[in-house]
């Protein structure tokens, strides 16, 4: 045997039995393919101890070849999934020459009754670490179980990397193996914990995930393509690539597992042959909508740039005299194409992009400087209320943008109101009061927009540190036909009265709705019966006057 040393290489590389070549410090020099296979650990991983996992294994294998055992030493090995599996180890010594150092070889088998089944060692890439094409099914699978279970979508998104054999040819498979293994960790960053990224084989690669909207799916293509556009470095040359994804959706495109692998594919195909680089849904309907989403997008960022954004003063006005008391700012986009956008048609989608800060900041800053000049200019002082969205309101520099759109404009903080709504409140309720003391500490007030159609419990509301209640249009514009919702706005002036705060009731329409509310105790109006939102030199020479005209009519 000894003259055929690939023959060695051979019987040793292709064993069935895991086989593990230690020095005499007993550290791994060589492992076969078969550890791998088993264990999961890439073999460089195990004998460099790359990972937590591959460090854990080869300190564990040391242990085991070390204590021995007959006719085996038995225990637990972790393998690249960080599971921990029961392997049997069979260390022996070789003398490879007369006199030379002994040798030490372990030999490694699953333990009876942990054969390598489905969802074990053979379920995972061995170079990755990442689940393989044999588990894939079952995570499919198991994922529409959940989501037939809680409702909602799952997405299955398959990606190809686009001509990935150039870089196999130019740099060889191992300069190859490790952009696959910088592709799988990039991949794993991209999604959440639960969801699973799956190795299916060369370059082609799954994410399985769970998704309350469909459309967030395109969140997660989009990531995907941005965080594998940035360049590979391997053995000091930077690598490009680009890659392709398809996007299959249960429950729009397949009822079962196996179907909706095949639609997920058939749109990578489609991907590929649309000239990669792209996403692309397995159905015609979620393709045209992701691709108006983006056309969406693009827009909103030329808007940015081009000042396209406006925003229009609705009046909040004192029923009583119609004294106009303080005002909203209501942004609008002025497209050149479409013309005036409302924002029912882009807040969300620059939410879901984090392009509502940037828009954001804009209104506030915008909104502080007219009051300002709207002071300077002697007209009667009133409160601006802006709108602050979720996102903005997480932001850990919310609060500095605040004050730093008070300070350029010199306004003073008593003519700024920022409203929030009770959604934007749950979840971190003690952060959510954290951020609203340093708002209030600003000396600006804050109200609860829309309130009455959120979630929030009652014990919450005495923690918030907020000055003004608005009672949703929801049920101001049924208060004189629905006797529920006249309740209800009626138990939310008693609330605000009770909580020693201001009530505003918005979306007042006819004259029974101004009526019911101010006998209610609600005195400040917001409402198409008293101004449409108006462009800002409209609502300025409303403001010269300070009255608006309609009057408080009694039906
Ligand atoms: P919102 O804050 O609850 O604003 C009130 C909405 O009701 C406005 O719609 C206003 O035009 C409308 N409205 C006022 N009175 C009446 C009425 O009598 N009848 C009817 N039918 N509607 C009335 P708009 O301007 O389309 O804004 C919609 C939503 O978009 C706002 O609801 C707010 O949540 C959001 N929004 C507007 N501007 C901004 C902004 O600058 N930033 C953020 N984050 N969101 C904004
Ligand atoms: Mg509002
Ligand atoms: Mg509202």
């Amino acid at each position: 045997m000894g003259g055929h040393p690939r023959l060695l290489d051979f019987l040793f590389e292709f064993s069935g039995d895991g086989i593990i070549v230690c020095d005499e410090g007993l550290r791994p020099l060589r492992v076969n393919q078969a550890v791998e296979v088993l264990t999961g650990h890439a073999a460089a991983d195990l004998l460099a101890g790359a990972t937590p996992a591959a460090t854990a294994a080869r300190d564990q294998l040391a242990a085991a070849i070390k204590a021995g055992g007959v006719p085996y030493w038995s225990g637990m090995l972790t393998c690249a999934d960080r599971r921990d599996r029961r392997f049997d180890v069979l260390p022996t010594t070789i003398e490879a020459a007369p006199c030379a150092p002994l040798t030490m070889v372990a030999f490694l088998r699953p333990s009876r009754g942990e054969l390598p089944g489905r969802d074990q060692a053979f379920g995972y890439d061995p170079l990755t670490g990442l689940p393989n094409h044999v588990i894939f099914l079952d995570r499919v699978e198991r994922a529409l179980l959940q989501a037939n279970r809680a409702g909602g979508s799952v997405a299955l998104l398959t990606l190809g990397l686009d001509r990935f054999l150039l870089v196999n040819e130019a740099l060889g498979f191992a300069a190859g193996d490790r952009l696959l293994v910088e592709v799988a960790q990039r991949l794993t960053e991209c999604v959440r914990e639960i969801d699973t990224v799956v190795r299916l084989e060369g370059d082609r690669f799954a994410l399985v995930m769970a998704l309350a909207d469909q459309d967030d799916s395109v969140i997660v293509a989009e990531k995907v393509l941005t965080a594998l556009k940035i360049p590979f470095s391997l053995d000091g040359q930077e690598v490009a690539l680009t890659s392709s994804l398809g996007i299959g959706m249960f429950p729009q495109d397949a009822r079962d597992g196996a179907s909706l692998i095949k639609c997920s594919d058939t749109a990578l195909h489609h991907a590929k042959l649309s000239g990669r680089n792209q996403y692309q849904f397995f159905s015609e309907e979620l393709n045209r909508r992701a691709r108006a989403r983006l056309d969406l997008e693009a827009r909103m960022r030329r808007a940015l740039a081009n000042d396209e954004f406006v925003v229009y003063f609705q009046p909040k006005v004192r029923a009583a005299d119609a004294a106009i008391v303080g005002a909203e700012a209501l942004i609008r986009w002025n497209d050149p194409a479409e013309g005036l956008i409302r924002p029912a048609d882009f807040i969300a989608v620059a939410e879901e992009t984090g392009m509502i800060e940037e828009i954001g900041a804009w209104v506030l800053r915008h909104s502080c400087r007219l009051n300002k000049s709207w002071q300077e200019r002697r007209l009667p002082s009133i409160g601006i209320s802006v709108n602050v969205s979720a996102r903005q309101f997480r932001n850990r520099h919310f609060v500095d943008t605040v004050r730093q759109a008070l300070s350029d404009s010199c306004l003073d903080p008593r003519w700024l109101e920022l409203e929030i709504t009770e959604s934007m409140l749950m979840g971190d309720v003690d952060a959510a009061v954290i951020r609203m003391n340093a708002l209030r500490q600003l000396g600006v007030g804050l109200s609860i927009d829309d309130f009455g159609t959120g979630y929030s419990s009652l014990s919450y509301l005495s923690r918030f540190p907020i000055t003004t209640l608005k009672i949703d249009r929801a049920f101001v514009v049924d208060v004189d036909t629905n006797p529920k919702a006249a309740e209800i706005a009626r138990a939310i002036i008693g609330l605000s009265k009770g909580l020693n705060l201001d009530v505003v009731a918005e979306g007042c329409e006819l004259p029974a709705h101004v009526k019911f509310l101010t006998d209610q105790g609600c005195h400040t109006i917001q409402g198409f019966y008293f101004s449409r939102p108006l462009p800002a030199a409209e609502f300025e020479q409303l403001l010269e006057i300070g009255v608006l005209a309609a009057p408080v009519q009694t039906p």
